[in-house]
């Protein structure tokens, strides 16, 4: 089974409120997010769910369940948690 698809025009309200009210901070990497950057740039603001999709398909739409991320960083991390168990492997 796949991750459920967002339903646009209901995360799109949903980011819009919280681009608004959250502190402009990635949660990824700590660093300030620019708000004058499109959401489209590497650096622009992005809402992540802190569990993935996948793994949590009932939080999509909650605002406890998303933070603020840069898109490269949430790019990176891909969605995966439990692949940064593996992180490892890159020095081994
Ligand atoms: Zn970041």
């Amino acid at each position: 089974m796949s991750a459920p698809e967002l339903k646009t025009a209901e995360w799109k309200n949903l980011c819009r409120r919280l681009k608004a009210t959250l502190a402009p901070v990635c949660h990824i990497c700590g660093a300030e997010i620019d708000l004058s950057l499109p959401g489209t740039a590497k650096w622009g603001w992005t809402a992540d769910h802190v569990q993935p999709r996948h793994l949590a398909p009932h939080r999509i739409y909650d605002p406890s369940n998303i933070r603020p991320a840069h898109r490269d960083c949430n790019e990176k991390r891909g969605g995966h948690y439990e692949q940064n168990v593996n992180i490892s492997r890159k020095w081994g």
